[in-house]
């Protein structure tokens, strides 16, 4: 996570998303971009840059949370911070329901873990000027094309084509 890490691989502070088929809690990335570990010292994965309130969250947890057991043990990082499995990982239903109760909590409804992918990428359109490549890069999508098509739409609320609208359907 930090500025000019060893790898060398991106300036700014950024994580490595690596595909390992073996992890205990049978969880899995789906990008398989090639990578290896040498010296602790990760290369490779896909490289994807990190916000500071990821950065200060992730600090914080490490230091004040997380067991030391899990980490010279399975080194995954989302764990059980109480109970009979303290310390295993959490599986991806106890991660989605951690979720589904930080939103509750939060006041925002039920919330799923997809839609925070899909406000950021609204957001990153909104704040370009619906540049599709900076959305591309920023969220990871393999191709502008795929931002374009599942975001990249007209924003229903957009005056000019509401505009548009009235003045077509005043023609029929
Ligand atoms: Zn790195």
């Amino acid at each position: 996570m930090r500025e000019n890490a060893e790898c060398a691989q991106a300036r700014a502070a950024h994580v490595h998303i690596c595909h390992r088929e073996a992890n205990v809690n049978k969880a899995r990335v789906k990008t398989k971009h090639p990578w290896d570990l040498v010296n602790g010292l990760v290369r490779g994965g896909l490289i994807r840059r990190v916000s500071p309130a990821m950065i200060h969250t992730y600090f914080a947890y490490m230091t004040s949370e997380y067991p030391r057991t899990a980490a010279t043990g399975h080194g995954m990082l989302l764990v059980q911070l109480g109970g009979d499995h303290y310390g295993q990982p959490l599986s991806a239903a106890g991660a989605r329901s951690m979720f589904r109760r930080a939103g509750l909590r939060a006041g925002l409804g039920r919330v799923h873990p997809h839609q925070t992918r899909h406000n950021f990428a609204t957001a990153v359109l909104d704040a370009s000027g619906g540049n599709l490549v900076i959305a591309r890069d920023a969220g990871g999508w393999a191709s502008s094309a795929t931002v374009d098509e599942i975001y990249g739409h007209t924003d229903i609320h957009d005056p000019q084509f509401q505009a548009v609208l009235r003045k077509v359907w005043s023609q029929t």
